[in-house]
C-alpha cells in the first residue's frame, strides 16, 4: 500500500499509482513470474508466430470479459488499445461492405489516451488544444454526463440523467447514423463521472438500433475497480469492443488490450483474402513475454485473493468515508463508485488548480498520495486496502482541506 519517498517517508498510495496497482506494490508473485519469463524467453514477435504465454494471457483475460468478448488483441498501453479498437471498428464495417461508416462519436470531458485516435475522440479540451484542426475528421462529441445542478453529492450512481443518452440520437440525426462506425465512452471516467442509472443501457439500445459498434474504454475500470471484473459486468451492459490496460498486470509492465466480440472478429476474419493478414495492425511488443507473464501472475493473484469481491465489500465504507467530507471547506461535489471517489473543489478566482495542488502537497507531507487535476482530487487505492487506511486517507484530506485557504 506504500511508496517510500527519497527521504525515507512512507507514503500511503491512495491512487494505486495511476489506477494500475490493484494488488498493491511489489508483489512477489508477479515479480518472480516476470523474472522467470524474462530469463526463459526475452522476446518473440507475435506477428508471424506466437508463444505460449501470449495465448495463456489472452485466455485468462478473455475469461474475465463479458459474454462473447473473447477475442483479445494485445497492445502496450491504453492509448494503443483505444486506437486499435477504433481501427477494428472501421475494419469490421468495411468487411461488411459498409465502407461509408467512417465516423466516430465520443463524449465531452472523456479521456481516451494520447494517440491520434484517442485524442480525436477524447473530449478534454486542453488535451486537444495544441492539435486543433489536425485531429481526425468525422468525429463528433456527445455532451458530458457531468451535472452538478442535479447530481451533486450523489452517492454511487445518480438516479437523474438516463435521458442524457438521447443526446446521441440527436447527434446521429445531424450526422446520419449510417456513416458512424462506433461510439466510444468510458463507463466511469477518471474524473469520477458516474453514469446515471439507465444511461449506458440507452446508449447500448441506440447504437444497436443503428448498427453502430459500442466501445467501452475500461482502461481504469477493468479488473476490479468497481467490484467486478469489468464496468460492463457492474453496469450489466455489454459493448462490442472493450479496451483495458493499467491493472491488467498491476502496472508492472506496459500492457494493454482490446477485447472484441466474437462476431466482430469473425466478420473481419471471414473477409480477409487467402494469404493475407486478417488485420494489418500490430505492435513489435504486442503480447511481450514479460508483460504476458506479469498478466498471468496478476490475474491469478486477483483471483486467489478475491480482490474484486474485496473491492465490492469495501465500497460502502469507502463511500461513507468520502462523503463524510461533505461539510469540509472548499468542497463543491463528492462522487464515488466501487473503490474510487473524487472531490471537486471550489476554484480560487484566477487560480484554477492552485487549491488542489496545495491539497496534494499537504497530503503528501502527511504521508498520503492522492491524485489531482484542475480543482479535482481523486482516490482509487489498491484493492488490498484496509478500513483503517481508508479512514487515514479521508482524515488526512479533511485536515488538509481545513488548513488550506
Ligand atoms: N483511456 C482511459 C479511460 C484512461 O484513463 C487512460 C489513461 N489514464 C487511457 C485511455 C490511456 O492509457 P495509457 O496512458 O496507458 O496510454
Amino acid at each position: 500500500m506504500y511508496y517510500r519517498s527519497s527521504d525515507g517517508q512512507q507514503i500511503l498510495d491512495a491512487c494505486a499509482g495511476l489506477w494500475c496497482v490493484a494488488a498493491g506494490h511489489c508483489r512477489e508473485e508477479i515479480t518472480s513470474a516476470v523474472s522467470a519469463a524474462m530469463s526463459k524467453l526475452d522476446y518473440a514477435p507475435t506477428t508471424q508466430f506466437a508463444h505460449p504465454l501470449a495465448f495463456e494471457a489472452a485466455a485468462k483475460v478473455a475469461k474475465l470479459m463479458p459474454e462473447g468478448l473473447d477475442r483479445i488483441f494485445f497492445t502496450n498501453s491504453g492509448s494503443e488499445a483505444v486506437d486499435t479498437a477504433l481501427k477494428i471498428a472501421l475494419a469490421y464495417h468495411q468487411a461488411r461492405g459498409e465502407n461509408q461508416r467512417i465516423g466516430f462519436i465520443g463524449r465531452e470531458r472523456s479521456y481516451h489516451g494520447s494517440g491520434f485516435g484517442g485524442t480525436s475522440v477524447g473530449g478534454v479540451s486542453v488535451n486537444r488544444k495544441a492539435f486543433a484542426g489536425a485531429l481526425l475528421p468525422h468525429v463528433h462529441h456527445m455532451p458530458s454526463i457531468h451535472n452538478l445542478e442535479h447530481n451533486a453529492f450523489s452517492r454511487g450512481q445518480p438516479t437523474w440523467g438516463a435521458h442524457l443518452a438521447d443526446d446521441l440520437e440527436k447527434l446521429l440525426a445531424l450526422h446520419d447514423p449510417s456513416t458512424i462506425a462506433a461510439v466510444i465512452v468510458d463507463p466511469m471516467a477518471g474524473n469520477v463521472f458516474i453514469p446515471p442509472q439507465g444511461y449506458l443501457q440507452r446508449l447500448r439500445e441506440i447504437t444497436a438500433k443503428h448498427g453502430i459498434l459500442l466501445i467501452f474504454d475500461e482502461v481504469i475500470t477493468a479488473f476490479g475497480r468497481l467490484g467486478k471484473a469489468t464496468a460492463s459486468a457492474f453496469f450489466d451492459v455489454t459493448p462490442d469492443l472493450l479496451t483495458m490496460a493499467k491493472a491488467i498486470n498491476n502496472g508492472t509492465v506496459p500492457m494493454g488490450a482490446v477485447a472484441a466480440h466474437r462476431r466482430v472478429y469473425d466478420t473481419i476474419i471471414a473477409n480477409s483474402a487467402p494469404g493475407e493478414a486478417d488485420l494489418y495492425h500490430g505492435y513489435t511488443y504486442s503480447a511481450h513475454p514479460t508483460a504476458a507473464a506479469a498478466t498471468i501472475a496478476t490475474l491469478d493473484l486477483y483471483q486467489k485473493e478475491g480482490l474484486f469481491e474485496r473491492a465490492a465489500s469495501l465500497a460502502p465504507a469507502f463511500e461513507r468515508a468520502a462523503h463524510a467530507l461533505r461539510d469540509a471547506p472548499h468542497v463543491k461535489d463528492i462522487r464515488n463508485l466501487g473503490l474510487c471517489a473524487g472531490i471537486e473543489l471550489e476554484s480560487r478566482p484566477n487560480g484554477i488548480g492552485e487549491r488542489s495542488q496545495e491539497i496534494f502537497d499537504g497530503c503528501f507531507e502527511a504521508g498520503v498520495l492522492i491524485r489531482h487535476a484542475g480543482d479535482f482530487v481523486a482516490f482509487a487505492p489498491p484493492l488490498i486496502i484496509e478500513e483503517a487506511q481508508i479512514e487515514q486517507i479521508f482524515d488526512t484530506v479533511r485536515k488538509v482541506l481545513m488548513s488550506v485557504k
